[in-house]
This record gives structure tokens, C-alpha cells and sequence, in this order.
């Protein structure tokens, strides 16, 4: 009941900036905070978005290209923006999920998609949170570029057990069977939008089942990467 009313108070209150509680003019972050937030690396892999020394696709890609063609990660996953993650994902604070929309609209996206798909989620787990934060990050964000937000062609249909402390490879087969797609994608681009990316073997996974289905491009949106290993 207590966090109904947190929900309804959330929904229906113009929230103060999220992290320094000033007055925000209905944005969720003030200007001050924001320009604190923890960016993107000034050079990153402009397939998995981690940080390189110059230009050009990181190592990991370059030996094992994944089925994705890029990726675009607005900020690294590092304090406040993991707060800001959680509070969207489990508090429903949903000004954030436009925010975040905001950001990637100013960031710049790659042209020509088609449709924005957010990373499903397991029915059970959907089941036991109640909204998917990705698809609220996604409509606002397929409103502005005027495409579809597509949530029925890709399937979870099976939970990824924790990727942590596992190989490549390991993850790889932690991942396998995790979607499934029945749509034909022919010749579609896809923009997949996902909160936070790890090891990129969801997504690379997501892709594959995408492309398999005749998808020509997939592009990852990702609001928060975390450094790579080591
Ligand atoms: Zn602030
Ligand atoms: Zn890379």
C-alpha cells in the first residue's frame, strides 16, 4: 500500500531535480547535477562502447565481432548514475525514463531506424515488477523519431543466470536460448534500447535471434555501460 501511494505521490507531484532535490523546472536532473553525471569514455569502441585508446573497434570486437553493429551508451554505470538506474527500475520514478530519452535524442542516434526495441523481459519477472523500465525509456523515444516501439518481436523465454565471474565463452552459452522471434524482420533496422550493459552477451544474444530473423541492422541503445573488465 505505502509504495502505491510512493507510485501515485511519484506520478503526480513535478519532482525536484532527483539527486539534489532543487527545484528542476520538471526535469528530473537539474543542469548543476547533470553536469556532474559520469559520460561516456571521450573514445569508445564504437561497437561496445568501451573506452579505447584511439579511434577504431576495441580488441574484443575486432577477434570476435558480435551480431550487433553498434552501440551508443550515454553515460558509464558509475555513482549517481546506478542510483538513477535502480530508482527508475524498482522505485518507478519514471521523469527519469524521459530524461534518459532526452539525453539519447541530444546524444544522437544512428539514422534510419526503423523501430525501437526494448530489451524484454522474462514474463515471470515483468509479472513481479509490473513495468519494464526499457519500454518506458523506449516510447518517449520512438515518439520523438516518429517510428514504432516495437514490443512482440523478440521474446524472452528463458531468465539468463548471473554472467559474473564467467568466460566469454561461458557467457556465450549462459545466453543461448534466452529469445526467441517469430516476426519477420527483413530488411528492418533495429534500435535496441537496454538500462545497462555488462558483458554486451545479452544484447550480442538479442542480435543474433534479431538478425536471424532477417534484420539488417541492429544498433544497441544503452543508457549506462560499465567498464570492462580487468
Ligand atoms: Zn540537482
Ligand atoms: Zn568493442
Amino acid at each position: 500500500m505505502l509504495r502505491l501511494l510512493d507510485f501515485v505521490v511519484d506520478a503526480l507531484i513535478p519532482q525536484d531535480c532527483f539527486l539534489c532535490g532543487a527545484p528542476a523546472a520538471g526535469r528530473a536532473i537539474c543542469t548543476a547535477c547533470e553536469a556532474e553525471l559520469p559520460g561516456a569514455p571521450a573514445q569508445a569502441c564504437p561497437c561496445c562502447a568501451v573506452p579505447v585508446a584511439s579511434g577504431g573497434r576495441c580488441g574484443e570486437c575486432l577477434q570476435h565481432p558480435p551480431a550487433f553493429d553498434s552501440t551508443v551508451a550515454l553515460f558509464a554505470f558509475a555513482f549517481p548514475v546506478d542510483r538513477m538506474v535502480h530508482a527508475l527500475k524498482y522505485r518507478h520514478r519514471l521523469g527519469l525514463a524521459d530524461y534518459f530519452a532526452a539525453v539519447a535524442l541530444r546524444r544522437g542516434l544512428p539514422p534510419d531506424i526503423d523501430m525501437v526495441l526494448p530489451m524484454p523481459l522474462h514474463p515471470a519477472r515483468l509479472a513481479e515488477r509490473g513495468f519494464n523500465q526499457s519500454v518506458e525509456i523506449a516510447r518517449p523515444l520512438a515518439r520523438a523519431l516518429g517510428v514504432g516501439l516495437e514490443l512482440s518481436a523478440l521474446k524472452r523465454v528463458r531468465n539468463i543466470p548471473t554472467q559474473s565471474g564467467l568466460s566469454r565463452e561461458e557467457r556465450q552459452r549462459n545466453v543461448r536460448g534466452a529469445f526467441d522471434s517469430a516476426t519477420d524482420l527483413r530488411g528492418r533496422r533495429v534500435l535496441v534500447l537496454d538500462d545497462v550493459m555488462t558483458t554486451g552477451a545479452t544484447l550480442g544474444e538479442a542480435a543474433r535471434i534479431l538478425k536471424r530473423r532477417g534484420a539488417e541492422r541492429v544498433d544497441n541503445l544503452v543508457i549506462a555501460r560499465t567498464p570492462p573488465p580487468g
